[in-house]
């Protein structure tokens, strides 16, 4: 049996990030991935056939990603910044918020709201978030804060109060009195996360906190030559420091007596390791081990890639598309639209105006089209539906996802001057380009546990009360669950040699290299 110092389960990017930092601190690695590529949810596709553009399949905007990741490992890797941060129509009006030019901005909201209310109240508003951004972000990368230590470093009682005890809606309410800007608001809350305004729970929070910390600033940008440039720097990377990847190796199952591991993987291989990292979620590892797992996560969005012949117009002749495009086109998200949605879902129905938003990469950057496509004026356009759970998938997945994209679909034609199927290209075979992905083909595709795109969903960014925070991360799981372990670095799991290093870690989620980097610390720390 082939013995490693480490071996990572899955080389999706966070796997990878673990990899090259210990292959790096001259660790023998060896990264074993179910799927013929590495990536996971972050990489680029030829999605349709015969067309030359390498579409940002699932994931596609980073903000999450630290600058530090990028520079301790060297990557060749950048981001652009989007000039647009927003686009909301509303009938034949909109609302853009243009990042590089407040006095337009102001405007804007002066124009759909009547006054200057709306947009003193989201300076404030968004001031306060960035205050938050800038105190919160650098605690991603170091050992997990208590929330009390939490609380200390943000420093600012009103602030923690509406991020981090009452449910957003109550500030949204308070702060916002414009429906479609409450709304706009309220989707950072919604991505990727099954819930609404008032949850008790504050999951809506996580998500809102989340969406808003990324970079210190809260900005979203684009993946320069798309998702896979990422991916694919890391995975170079990883190779560079000595780390073996294997692809089309699927782990089956881990067996370990806390000081050292076996890992089987594919049809009857083993290989022995001193410590293990999981990019795959809680709710798979548990599995892998042979332990109890609870419920399984539920994924609650519908992704759809396109590509367009041209960029459609729009309903509000006041606004170029190349504008309206590039930042973040908000459809049937008004605060209203949002609960209502909610509610239809959460009764097991497709929502009449099924809420979503859609982005071009293209316009911010062209590189992932061939010239000639760039030349025609071909862009891409990927549109990400809120409040779409599995659970309405269930029992006839494709019926269902052909009716939710039906209802989407007319819901961003309503916006628009010409129907978005005009602007379509087509594929070799003369199909339209339009894929979609349901969080069913999600979770076959990519191995997201019911389809969640954050593996489960997301924690406080300090350690649970209750959980072995602070501690070794080996220290006893509580109740005995693996997946609810968190250690001094947030990636424990009651295993002192197994580790999580994928989004389902304490601040793990979305495209981040976070819990990637924190599991590979917490084993050279363990081993130092
Ligand atoms: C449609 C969609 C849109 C999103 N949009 C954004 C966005 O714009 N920005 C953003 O920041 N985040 C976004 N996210 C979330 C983000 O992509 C994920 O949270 C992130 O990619 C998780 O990375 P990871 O490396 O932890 O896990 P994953 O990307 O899930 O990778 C895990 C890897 O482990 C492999 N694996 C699983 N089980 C096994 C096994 N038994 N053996 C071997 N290998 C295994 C999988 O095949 C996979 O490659 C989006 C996600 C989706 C699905």
């Amino acid at each position: 049996m082939k013995e490693y110092d480490v071996v990572i389960v899955g080389g999706g990017h966070n796997g990878l990030v673990a990899a090259a930092y210990l292959a790096g601190a001259g660790k023998r690695v060896l990264v074993l991935e179910r799927l013929e590529a590495t990536g996971g949810a972050a990489v680029s596709k030829r999605a349709f056939t015969g067309v030359d553009a390498r579409l940002s399949r699932y994931s596609y905007l980073v903000s999450l990603l630290p600058r530090k990741i990028v520079d301790e490992l060297g990557l060749r890797f950048a981001v652009r910044r989007r000039r647009i941060s927003s686009y909301t129509p509303q009938g034949d009006r909109g609302l853009l918020v243009d990042a590089g030019d407040e006095a337009r901005t102001r405007e804007q909201f002066v124009r759909l709201t009547g006054s200057e209310r709306e947009f003193e109240a989201w300076r404030r508003f968004y001031a306060m978030t960035g205050q938050v951004a800038r105190r919160v972000f650098p605690t991603l990368t170091e050992p997990l804060p208590t929330r009390a230590e939490l609380e200390r470093r943000v420093d600012d009682r009103a602030a923690w109060e509406a991020l981090f005890e009452r449910p957003l809606g109550e500030t949204v309410e308070e702060v916002f009195a414009d429906d479609t800007v409450r709304g706009v608001v309220l989707t950072d809350a919604l991505i990727g996360t099954f819930t609404h305004a008032h949850d008790p729970s504050l999951r809506q929070n996580r998500c809102f906190l989340y969406h808003v910390i990324g970079g210190g600033t809260g900005d979203w940008d684009v993946p320069i030559g798309g998702m896979g440039a990422f991916t694919d720097a890391l995975a170079d990377a990883a190779r560079a420091a000595g780390a073996e990847i294997v692809t089309g190796a699927e782990v089956t199952g881990i067996a370990t007596d806390g000081a050292v591991a076996e890992v089987a993987y594919g049809d009857g291989h083993t290989v022995g390791a001193r410590d293990v990292l999981v990019n795959a979620s809680p709710h798979a590892l548990a599995a892998l081990l042979g332990e109890p797992s609870g419920p399984k996560p539920e994924g609650a969005q519908l992704k759809v890639n396109m590509l367009l012949r041209r960029l459609p117009r729009l309903r509000d002749a006041a606004v170029d598309p190349r504008e309206a495009f590039a930042g973040t086109f908000h459809i049937a998200e008004g605060y209203g639209q949002l609960q209502r949605a909610y509610e239809q879902a959460a009764a097991g129905a497709v929502p009449d105006a099924p809420p979503s938003e859609i982005y071009c990469h293209s316009l911010t950057d062209p590189s992932i089209l061939s010239p000639e496509l760039a030349a025609q004026g071909v862009h891409t356009l990927t549109l990400f539906g809120l409040h779409a759970p599995a659970r309405l998938f269930a029992a006839d997945p494709t019926g269902v996802k052909e009716r939710l994209l039906a209802a989407t679909l007319a819901q961003l034609d309503a916006v628009l001057a010409e129907p978005i199927a005009d602007c379509l290209a087509v594929d070799a075979q003369g199909r339209p380009c339009l894929e979609a992905k349901s969080p069913l083909d999600l979770e076959r595709e990519v191995g997201l546990p019911g389809g969640h795109i954050f593996h489960r969903d997301l924690a406080w960014p300090y350690a649970p009360e209750g959980a072995s925070g602070g501690g070794a991360e080996g220290d006893s799981a509580p109740g005995g669950d693996v997946t609810r372990a968190t250690g001094r670095w947030g990636v424990g799991t009651g295993h002192a040699n197994v580790f999580l290093c994928g989004a389902g870690a304490v601040r793990g989620g979305g495209v981040s290299g976070v819990p990637g980097h924190n599991a590979a610390m917490a084993v050279l720390e363990k081993t130092r």
